[in-house]
Parts: C-alpha cells; sequence; structure tokens
C-alpha cells in the first residue's frame, strides 16, 4: 500500500488546494499517512504570503532531501505560492524535487504529475492492483475529508492589487467556477456528513457568473476580459444569488465564506446573509488600516468610513454578528496618527477578535521599494499596544455568552464551534459531526465551556 503524506503551510485556500492537488493520487490508491517516514509521496503546498512563511517552506524542502535519499522511489511534489514565485531556483536548488507546479499551474497540474508518474511507475506493472486505469478525474471539485466541516473553492486568483500582496502575482486573475459544479460538490459533501461548508476565495465575494453559462449547468472555471463582461448585475449569477442558491441544500446545516472583501459587501449581500437562516452569524473581514492614507497607500479600494458603515449595517441587519478581521501594523510611512486612526477604528468596529501582522516587505511588491519603511522596533511597540487593545475587547466580547444557549457543531467529542465561530468545550461527551446545544457556564483558555 503507498503512503501519501501532505505538508501544507499558509491559509484555508491552500489547504483547500492541498485536498484537491493530492486527489489524483489518493484516486490512485495512495492512503493518507501523518508519519512521514512511512510515507511514499510527500506533497508540500507553500506559501509565500509573507517572508517567514516561504522560508519555513523552503527548509522543509530542504530537510526532506534525506527522505527522499533513503529511497529514490519516493515521490516529493512542492505546489503552492512559493513555489509559483520561485519555481526555477527551487528546481536548480533542490534537484531531487519531482514536481514543482505553481499556483497558476492548477489546472495542468493533472497532465504535469501524470508524466512524473509515468516516468517514475511501470503502473500495469508496479501498481496495477489497486490504480484505476481512468485518468485523474480533473481538479474541479475537492475529494471529502470526512470531518463535518468541508471547504469548497469556489473562484481562484485575485483581480485586486493591493500594494502589499503577492498573491495576484502567484495565483493570477479571478476564475470563478459555475453555480452547477459548486452544488454538486456540496451536495456530494453532504450526503457523506458534511454538516457545514466553508466557500473558498481570496476575494470569495467578487465571485460572479454569467446566467446564461450557468444555464448550462457545465462546471468550469472562467476568466472574464475586460471586452465581453456582462453590462448589468442581473446578466450573472453574483456572491449574494449563490448564496441563496446553496440555502435549500438538504442535510446542510450551516454556510461560511472566507475571505470576503470590503469593497464587495453590498446591500444585497448583507440582505442575503441575513435572510439566509443557514448562513452563519460571522465575517472575517479585512480592514488592514484604520488610515485613510494607508488604505490609499495600500490600493484597498475603501476608505475608513465607507468600512465602517459596512460594518454598522452588518450589525444592525444581523443581530450578535461576530466580526473579526486582519491589521497590518508599520506599513511604509505609517505615522503615530495613522496608528492612531487604526486603534480608534478596532473601539469603533468593535471587533470581536484580530488577526494582526507587521508589515512584512515582500519582492515584487509595489509597497516593497517604498520609501519611509517603518523602522522594526517601532511595528513591533506598535504591535503589542494593538494586541493588547485587541485582546482586551475580545475577552469582553465573548464573555457576552455566559448565561445564554448556544449551538455549536462538534468537531470531536468534547470541542466545537458556534455559528459566530467561537470555540466551545463540553465538559459532558458530546456526538463528533452532530449539532449539540448547551448553556455557557465559564470562559476558560480562550474557550466558552459547557459545564456539567
Ligand atoms: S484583495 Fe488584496 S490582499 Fe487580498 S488577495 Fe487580492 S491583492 Fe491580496
Amino acid at each position: 500500500m503507498l503512503k501519501l503524506h501532505i505538508i501544507s503551510f499558509g491559509c484555508q485556500m491552500n489547504a483547500a488546494d492541498s485536498e484537491e492537488m493530492t486527489r489524483p493520487l489518493l484516486e490512485r490508491g495512495y492512503q493518507m499517512t501523518s508519519d512521514i517516514a512511512e510515507a511514499d509521496a510527500v506533497f508540500v503546498n507553500t506559501c509565500t504570503v509573507r517572508q517567514h512563511a516561504e522560508d519555513r517552506a523552503v527548509s522543509q524542502i530542504g530537510r526532506l532531501r534525506r527522505w527522499k535519499s533513503r529511497s529514490p522511489g519516493r515521490l516529493l511534489i512542492v505546489a503552492g505560492c512559493a513555489a509559483e514565485r520561485l519555481k526555477e531556483s527551487l528546481q536548480k536548488r533542490f534537484p531531487f524535487v519531482d514536481l514543482v507546479s505553481g499556483a497558476k499551474s492548477i489546472d495542468e497540474y493533472p497532465a504535469a504529475l501524470e508524466q512524473v508518474l509515468k516516468k517514475k511507475f511501470n503502473f500495469e506493472k508496479e501498481t496495477g492492483d489497486y490504480f484505476p486505469s481512468a485518468p485523474p478525474a480533473g481538479l474541479k471539485s475537492q475529494p471529502f475529508s470526512g470531518a463535518p466541516q468541508s471547504h469548497v473553492t469556489i473562484m481562484r486568483g485575485c483581480n485586486y492589487s493591493c500594494s502589499y500582496c503577492i498573491v495576484p502575482a502567484v495565483r493570477g486573475r479571478e476564475q470563478y467556477r459555475s453555480p452547477a459544479g459548486i452544488l454538486q460538490e456540496i451536495r456530494e459533501k453532504v450526503s457523506r456528513g458534511t454538516r457545514e461548508i466553508m466557500l473558498l476565495g481570496q476575494t470569495v465575494n467578487s465571485y460572479r457568473y454569467p446566467r446564461e453559462a450557468a444555464s448550462f449547468g457545465r462546471d468550469a472555471l472562467l476568466t472574464w476580459r475586460r471586452t465581453g463582461e456582462p453590462k448589468t448585475a442581473r446578466d450573472f449569477v453574483d456572491f449574494p444569488d449563490l448564496l441563496r442558491l446553496i440555502e435549500p441544500t438538504e442535510g446542510l446545516e450551516r454556510i461560511r465564506f472566507m475571505s470576503p472583501h470590503p469593497h464587495y459587501v453590498s446591500d444585497s449581500m448583507i440582505t442575503a446573509m441575513a435572510e439566509c437562516r443557514k448562513v452563519c452569524e460571522h465575517i472575517h473581514l479585512p480592514v488592514q488600516s484604520g488610515s485613510d492614507r494607508l488604505l490609499r497607500l495600500m490600493q484597498r479600494n475603501y476608505s475608513r468610513l465607507e468600512f465602517l458603515s459596512r460594518v454598522a449595517k452588518l450589525r444592525s441587519a444581523i443581530p450578535d454578528i461576530a466580526i473579526t478581521t486582519d491589521i497590518i501594523v508599520g506599513f511604509p510611512q505609517e505615522t503615530e496618527e495613522d496608528f492612531q486612526d487604526t486603534l480608534r477604528l478596532v473601539e469603533e468596529a468593535d471587533f470581536d477578535a484580530a488577526y494582526c501582522f507587521k508589515f512584512s516587505p515582500r519582492d515584487g511588491t509595489a509597497a516593497s521599494p517604498m520609501q519611509g519603511q517603518t523602522a522594526e522596533a517601532v511595528k513591533k511597540e506598535r504591535l503589542k499596544r494593538l494586541l493588547e487593545l485587541v485582546e482586551s475587547r475580545a475577552l469582553s466580547k465573548k464573555a457576552r455568552f455566559i448565561g445564554r444557549e448556544v449551538e455549536v457543531l462538534m468537531e470531536d467529542v468534547r470541542f466545537g464551534k458556534t455559528r459566530n465561530f467561537f470555540p466551545v468545550k463540553f465538559e459532558r461527551a458530546q456526538t463528533p459531526g452532530r449539532l449539540a446545544r448547551g448553556v455557557i457556564g465559564a470562559f476558560e483558555n480562550a474557550a466558552l465551556v459547557v459545564k456539567g
């Protein structure tokens, strides 16, 4: 029995891509293993969003030299965003890697993998017993991992050009899956036990698909060019429409999505979120800065006021919604006044949690060579102040649940998440994969606790 080990760095998009890209191997009979020593194939999905993530991925590949040298028949695949950015240098530096497949090449990946496998094995002779003869079935849908939550990728790439971000360079322009393909994947996963789906896309709520093409019911990836784009909103299925299409899926309990862009949080999206019972009361809405001057330098395409007005509309339409965000500190030219604007925005938006990062310059982005880079010590000190504020507010936001009954989707016997995405621990064992209800009795170690 051939064994496969996956090492995935970075975001949920990457985790979903890892599932998707290892599907051809699983369909050929590979079995998953958590023990790298017994693996016959290792799939490394790299991330390049921050220098630290890229460095970790590269040193991981270096460490695999020994694993590979123990048996030259072993298969090593390196994929993802860092693979896209460093393709040639990775191939030169690590010649023992069998296949380097960048994030933009996901559609060509099955054919490239097929070539590598053909060179490596005589399938008929060595693996005929359990390798099906049919070629891998494309990359449009992801294999089911057996968990009550599943990812469903609805679009790839990004049409934005935020000045700090390498993603558009390594993942390319937006491509959208057809509603038919998305619905089919969701139904399949629900029929095998999924209760909650996370719709994924780099800017997930910019999703759109021509109504005319959607009516054919095919699963296809589509990139729109400037010419030939539909003229009115009614010419295409947009993100709010997609939520309404998914809502009636029988057996599905919860719908989440990641990551929306504030520019596309329209009134119709907020209404769809409020009206679709299965859409959870949580949105992760990256703001990045509270300063208009910095938002312009970052090329984020919204102002502080626009962001706050969307937050206010979400809170008024969806009572109890949890709003989380990402914030960058120490962007080039950030003054103390800009930073104070960010602190004030954190208070005004009343976030439930925020992931805060020091600005990390990435080669190939507009922000990397900008004048006025912020000194490391200043970034560190501002991050500390921001985290103190965010954490103190997050504590009081979670404390509001004490004494309230919540619905929890159990991920194992004791642990699950509320609809607002808060972790909950049950003292009494529950059934994994099922919805449980309980009254929150305490808040301990960052989790809400159902006692007794
Ligand atoms: S919206 Fe901006 S930050 Fe997000 S992936 Fe696109 S370019 Fe990067």
